[in-house]
């Protein structure tokens, strides 16, 4: 066998070996399947380019044409689907039928060549051990042509890949870029330059070459895992409206939904072809003006009531230029209206447990304080009397408590009724009401008062006490005979005590002394 057929048969075996890997990973991505086909049929063509090398006898070698033909074709038209894989093309039935048509052609013609000579104007039997020598027909060259043309769209649709891409997928369209490039550049040279004398066909030796960077980009780079999916389908997937604007603000690109809120803007006709066209003649002023010259975000309301939260930013290639900018546009109508919905959910909520808050308050405010008098009543009265004490003792100030009880109340009500009674505690609550502040007076229960002395020693208290039971005495009543008196007992903070209890106890047997002592007057602690 010639040195190159060995190289042909090592190379198919490279081949063979990555598409076995590659068809392994068919269930991981669509672009799988194609690649394999392509290996294979790579394989397939180095398998006859060996044959044709090795002393195969007639007929079998002339007939060996076919299969080496039919296996380029397979290369061209599966390298092409793999590319429309990778790069995320939908597939096709009527894109992949037409690819397949030059292959068949290619064979039938092949096949017919001994009649009619179109494909290899001629064909000899050369060398020992035989091998055919064939020069070129016209049908050879509308061939070559073709596969040039499809192989060549195939690199362009992958350099268009590795421009828009970034990282990773930008290194696995460099791969694939080279492989492609290799047998491309080998058959060129087969077919064109001197080297077209060569015995063998080398074209299958590039191809492993392709192989192997397959298999590199597939085990190292992950090609069949990553495939990335186009991203013009990932934009027309996305429900938000999304235009891309060049530097002269003319629209360059607009998706799915760009062109469907367009057409909800009332201009179906123009969102059918906006593209190439200034962006501020194809839609509404507002997102022109939302747009502006650079990048940003807001919210603005279009004609027809929509409201739209309009984000700008700027597409750069990998160098930094910028290229133009993208505008996403979202309808955020619902979104707003609920929004504000909610807030305003809040804001009655809010609005309700202020009520709520101030109610309690009213309540606890009416629970603390006397029906009748209007005075504050026991409730609280010891929280508020030790809190008193405690900051009366921080300041190192007395504090006086006089307990006031009305002399024989029970007599009263005996004589006059319980009414004119009621009215006697109003009456001398109003006239201790004369004498104290609201929060220093207090209902202690039935006939019975407390007035607080803030600052006032055992003597000035003696003094405000007499005051506050003359002020009762004095009290005149319209009914017949009545009169009033009260007795009270004076104790003081920190002499008598300096808890509420304590001091109320000393005050209250101060008040029995003065009760003992005949009744309207006034008894310390002491
Ligand atoms: P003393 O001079 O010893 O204090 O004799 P008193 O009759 O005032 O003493 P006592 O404690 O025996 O009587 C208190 C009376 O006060 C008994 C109760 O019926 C009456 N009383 C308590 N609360 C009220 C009220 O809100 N209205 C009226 N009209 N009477 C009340
Ligand atoms: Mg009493
Ligand atoms: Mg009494």
């Amino acid at each position: 066998m010639a040195p190159l057929a060995l190289l042909v048969a090592f190379a198919a075996v490279i081949t063979a070996a990555t598409g076995i890997l590659t068809f392994r990973r068919r269930d991981e991505t669509p672009a799988a399947l194609p690649l394999t086909g392509a290996l294979a049929s790579v394989t397939a063509w180095g398998v006859v380019v060996v044959l044709m090398n090795s002393g195969t006898p007639r007929p079998w070698l002339d007939l060996l044409v076919v299969p080496q033909f039919a296996a380029v074709a397979g290369t061209v038209l599966s390298l092409r689907l793999f590319v429309d894989a990778v790069t995320g093309r939908p597939f096709r039935r009527r894109r992949t039928l037409l690819l397949c048509v030059e292959p068949v052609l290619l064979v039938l013609t092949v096949a017919l060549d001994p009649w009619t000579h179109w494909f290899h104007a001629s064909v000899t039997h050369v060398g020992d051990p035989e091998r055919l020598s064939t020069t070129a027909g016209p049908l050879f060259w509308v061939h070559t042509g073709y596969s040039y043309l499809v192989i060549v769209s195939a690199a362009l649709t992958i350099w268009h890949l590795r421009r828009t891409t970034s990282g990773l997928l930008r290194r696995q369209a460099s791969t694939m870029l080279v492989a492609i490039a290799a047998p491309f550049v080998a058959n060129l040279t087969v077919v064109f330059t001197p080297f077209a004398r060569l015995d063998v066909d080398i074209t299958p030796v590039a191809f492993a070459v392709t192989g192997v960077l397959f298999a590199y980009a597939v085990l190292h780079q992950d090609l069949l895992r990553l495939v990335p999916v186009a991203r013009s389908l990932v934009v027309d997937t996305v429900s938000d409206a999304v235009y891309v604007v060049d530097s002269r603000l003319r629209l360059v690109d607009v998706n799915v939904a760009g062109r469907a809120m367009l057409a909800g803007e009332g201009c179906p006709q123009q969102a059918a072809a906006v593209v190439g066209r200034p962006f501020a003649d194809t839609v509404d002023p507002v997102l022109v003006r939302a747009v502006g010259d650079g990048e940003g975000q807001s919210v603005v309301a279009l004609a027809s009531g929509v409201q739209i939260d309009v984000r700008t930013r700027w597409i750069r290639d990998h160098r930094g230029n910028a290229l133009g900018r993208v505008v996403v546009a979202r309808d955020v109508t619902e979104q707003l209206a609920a929004a504000r919905a909610l807030q305003e959910a809040n804001e009655t909520l809010r609005a309700q447990v202020a009520t709520i808050e101030k109610l309690q308050a009213d309540l606890a405010e009416e629970a603390a304080k006397d029906p009748l008098t209007g005075l504050r009543n026991r409730r609280r009265f010891v929280d508020d009397l030790t809190t008193r004490l405690d900051l009366a003792a921080t300041a190192g100030q007395p504090l006086s408590l006089v307990l006031l009880d009305v002399d024989h109340f029970k007599a009263i009500n005996d004589t006059y009724g319980h009414a004119v009674g009621d009215d006697v505690l109003v009456a001398v609550a109003r006239a201790l009401g004369g004498h104290a502040r609201p929060e220093d007076l207090v209902r202690y229960g039935g006939e019975e008062f407390v007035v607080i002395l803030p600052q006032l020693d055992t003597a000035s208290a003696r003094v405000r006490a007499e005051a506050l039971r003359r002020a009762c005495a004095e009290i005149p009543f319209a009914v017949e005979g009545l009169r009033v008196t009260i007795s009270a007992g004076v104790a003081t903070s920190p002499d008598h005590g300096s808890t509420p209890d304590e001091l109320l106890l000393r005050a209250d047997r101060a008040l029995y002394e003065a009760k003992e002592g005949g009744r309207d007057q006034v008894a310390l602690a002491d």
